[in-house]
C-alpha cells in the first residue's frame, strides 16, 4: 500500500512538472519557466504565514486569548493559531466566526492583489509566477474554508459556531472541564507505570496496574472513540478492581481513578446540565471509592475519591470531615485545588457559604470550571439534587 504522504509527494511532483510544461509554453524559455514555477511553489510558504497572521491579528483585535502559534508548512504538522476563550465571554460565537474567517480572508485578498498586479505586468515569466502565486493563495483559502477537509478546518469550526453556538460553547466548557479532570487524574496516578511497559494489550488486560495505565493512555486524548466504548472499558477495569485476587493497592489505584473521572462528571452533569445521575451509579462509585479509602485512608487522593462519593450521595457532612485536612505544599497542587473545591461544595450543601468562599479562594484559579460548578451550587436555592431518586416502580 502507498502511504498518503507518498501519494501527496507524487501528486506534488506531477503538478510541478505540469506547471513547468505550461510555463514553458507561455514564456518560451526553460529558465523563465522553472523560475516562475519555483516562485509559485515558494509562495505557498508566504501564504501559510499570511494565513496564520490573519487569524492572529483578528484574535488580537477581538481580544481572544492566544495560547500558541505554529507555522509549519511542508513538515506534516498543521499550521495553527490556538485561542482559549472563556466560554461565557460576550459575543463569543461572532468573535470566533471572525477569527476563523481571518486566515482565509487574508489569502483571498493577497490572491486578488497578486492577480491584479499580474494582469498589469509586462513579461510573460513574471505574469506566470504572479498568477501561479495568486492561484496558490486562493486555493489555500478555499481548502481551509471547505468544512469537510479536516475536523479542525477553519470552515468546520466556523460552521459549528455559526449553526450551533450554544452547543459549541457548552462543548468548549466541557472540554476545559475534562482538562481539569485529566490533571487531577495525573496528580493521583503518581507515575506508577512507564509508557514503555504498555505494549501488549492482552497482558495489559490481566495486570490491573497496566490495565489502568493503558485505560488512561487510551482515553487521555478524549475525543477519539465513543462514550459507550469508554464506559464499557471502565466497567472492565472496575470488575478487575473488585476481583478477589487483585492486589489491594492496585485496586485502590483503579478505584481512585474511576471515582475521580466519573464522579467529577456526575457533579458537572447534575449542576451544569441539570441532569443528575441515577442512584445506582452513585452506589457503584461509592464502592469503588471505598476500595481506595480502605487501603490508604490517610492519602489525600483516597480522601478526595471518598469525599466525592459522599458528596454525590448527598452526605456533605461526611465529605466535609474527610477533607478537613488539606496540606498545600505537601500534597500535589492539582489535588489540593480539587480537594478545596469539593469541600467548598460540601460547605455549600451545609449552608456555610462564608467557609465555602474562603475555600474557593484557597483553591486558587487552576480549576476554573470546577470552581464555577461550586459557584452554581452556592447560588442555587435549594441545592440541586446530585442524583435522581430511583423510580418507584423499581422499588
Ligand atoms: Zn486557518
Amino acid at each position: 500500500m502507498i502511504s498518503p504522504r507518498r501519494r501527496l509527494v507524487a501528486a506534488s511532483v506531477l503538478l510541478v512538472l505540469e506547471a513547468v510544461v505550461f510555463a514553458l509554453f507561455v514564456t518560451e524559455s526553460v529558465v523563465g519557466a522553472i523560475a516562475a514555477v519555483g516562485v509559485t511553489c515558494l509562495s505557498l510558504w508566504v501564504h501559510v504565514v499570511l494565513h496564520e497572521c490573519g487569524h492572529l491579528v483578528v484574535a488580537k483585535l477581538l481580544r481572544l486569548p492566544v495560547v500558541a502559534v505554529r507555522v509549519a508548512p511542508f513538515t506534516g504538522w498543521r499550521s495553527e493559531v490556538w485561542v482559549r476563550p472563556a466560554p461565557p465571554a460576550t459575543a463569543l460565537p461572532l468573535r470566533m466566526v471572525l477569527f476563523y474567517l481571518g486566515g482565509p480572508t487574508v489569502n483571498l485578498c493577497t490572491a486578488a492583489v497578486l492577480a491584479a498586479v499580474a494582469a498589469s505586468t509586462g513579461t510573460a515569466s513574471t505574469r506566470v509566477a504572479l498568477f501561479g502565486a495568486a492561484l496558490v493563495g486562493a486555493l489555500l483559502a478555499v481548502v481551509n474554508l471547505v468544512p469537510g477537509t479536516s475536523p479542525r478546518s477553519d470552515g468546520r469550526n466556523l460552521l459549528r459556531w455559526l449553526l450551533a453556538p450554544t452547543a459549541t460553547r457548552a462543548a468548549l466548557r466541557a472540554g476545559y472541564y475534562q482538562e481539569e479532570v485529566r490533571r487531577t487524574l495525573r496528580a493521583i496516578s503518581r507515575g506508577e507505570v512507564g509508557d514503555d511497559r504498555l505494549a501488549d494489550p492482552v497482558r495489559d488486560a490481566d495486570d490491573p496496574r497496566l490495565a489502568l495505565a493503558a485505560f488512561q493512555r487510551r482515553w487521555s486524548t478524549g475525543h477519539a472513540q465513543s462514550a459507550a466504548d469508554f464506559i464499557a472499558d471502565a466497567e472492565r477495569l472496575a470488575a478487575l478492581a473488585r476481583a478477589d485476587g487483585t492486589d489491594p493497592l492496585a485496586a485502590a489505584a483503579i478505584g481512585e481513578a474511576l471515582t475521580v473521572q466519573f464522579g467529577l462528571w456526575y457533579l458537572y452533569a447534575a449542576v451544569v446540565n441539570g441532569s443528575p445521575v441515577e442512584r445506582r451509579e452513585v452506589v457503584e462509585l461509592a464502592e469503588l471509592a471505598q476500595l481506595a479509602f480502605q487501603a490508604q485512608p490517610h492519602l489525600l487522593s483516597a480522601r478526595v475519591a471518598m469525599g466525592l462519593a459522599h458528596l454525590l450521595d448527598q452526605r456533605p457532612e461526611h465529605a466535609r470531615s474527610l477533607l478537613l485536612d488539606i496540606r498545600p505544599g505537601v500534597d500535589p497542587p492539582d489535588l489540593c485545588g480539587v480537594a478545596f473545591l469539593l469541600r467548598a461544595a460540601a460547605e455549600c450543601h451545609l449552608g456555610n457559604h462564608a467557609d465555602a468562599d474562603t475555600l474557593v479562594r484557597a483553591a486558587g484559579g487552576d480549576h476554573q470550571q470546577l470552581a464555577q460548578v461550586v459557584a452554581a451550587i452556592r447560588a442555587a436555592d435549594p441545592v440541586p439534587p446530585l442524583f435522581a431518586p430511583a423510580p418507584m416502580a423499581d422499588a
